[in-house]
């Protein structure tokens, strides 16, 4: 089955606009999967929907096969998500934020602890550990979202735009950050961008949205080769 399916999707916003308009999107295990488009496109709308942050109008979305209107709870084991917006207490502690994420998860913190501080220094956070979230670079809080995204070892890693306002040194060490997550651990990944470099020089399958609607699913290769 697909980490990820999607059927007949529509999200009409409370002021009647109608974001997205009957998407079909599958996404296969160990896949990394772009969803590229303009700004207003619908790429957070789709997200938001899949991570349970934003109602959906109608349609059906299926992580690994279960149904997240039937079980979200389940479904919400096997997904990681690092929303584009920080959204963490930047007066708490790196580490303690990290180590939170395990508390939802129910993973004992002598599995924790490990867990947390090998993350945070794969992504280099490790000197910053023991200070307040407030004192790390736009970059590094991005990083920190991906290290708590990943605490639990989600099989789905979901990211809304992870590199926009990044500097072209740290997207590319992200890059490979999540290159190796994808090849290493099997770990499927999906992330929205309007970057069509990095779409192409990270991703195995694009999606193209426009207007709320998918207008192209193709492999990069593909994409590539018409060019
Ligand atoms: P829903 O229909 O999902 O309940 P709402 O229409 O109530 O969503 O809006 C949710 C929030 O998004 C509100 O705080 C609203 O101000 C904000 N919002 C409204 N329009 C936009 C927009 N075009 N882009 C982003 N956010 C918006
Ligand atoms: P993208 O992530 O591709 O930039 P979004 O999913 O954020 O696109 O937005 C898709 C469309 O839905 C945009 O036209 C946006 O203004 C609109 N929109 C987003 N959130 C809301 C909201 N809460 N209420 C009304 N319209 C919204």
């Amino acid at each position: 089955e697909p980490a990820l399916s999607i059927r007949g999707l529509t999200k009409v916003y409370g002021n009647g606009f109608q974001a997205l308009k009957g998407i079909d999107l599958d996404v296969q295990q160990g896949d990394f999967y772009a969803l590229l488009g303009p700004n207003g496109a619908g790429k957070s709308t789709t997200l938001g929907v899949v991570c349970s942050l934003v109602q959906k109008t109608a349609g059906k979305v299926k992580i690994f096969g279960i149904d997240i209107d039937e079980d979200f709870a389940r479904a919400k084991y096997h997904l990681g998500v690092v929303p584009q917006e920080f959204n963490f207490n930047q007066f708490e502690n790196v580490l303690d934020i990290v180590l939170a994420q395990a508390g939802y998860y129910g993973m004992p913190r002598s599995e924790a602890l490990p867990r947390a501080e090998s993350l945070l220094r794969d992504l280099s956070l490790w000197d910053k550990r023991n200070g307040s979230a407030r004192m790390l670079s736009g970059g590094m809080k991005r990083r920190l979202m991906i290290a708590r995204a990943l605490m639990h070892r989600p099989k789905l890693l979901i990211l809304d735009e992870p590199t926009a306002g990044v500097d072209i040194e740290l997207r590319r060490s992200m890059w490979d950050y999540m290159r190796r997550i994808n090849r290493d651990e099997g770990t499927t990944i999906i992330l929205t961008t309007h970057y069509l470099e990095e779409a192409e020089s990270l991703c195995r399958h694009i999606g193209i949205i426009n207007l709320g609607e998918i207008v192209r699913d193709t492999s990069v290769r593909e994409l590539l080769a018409e060019l």
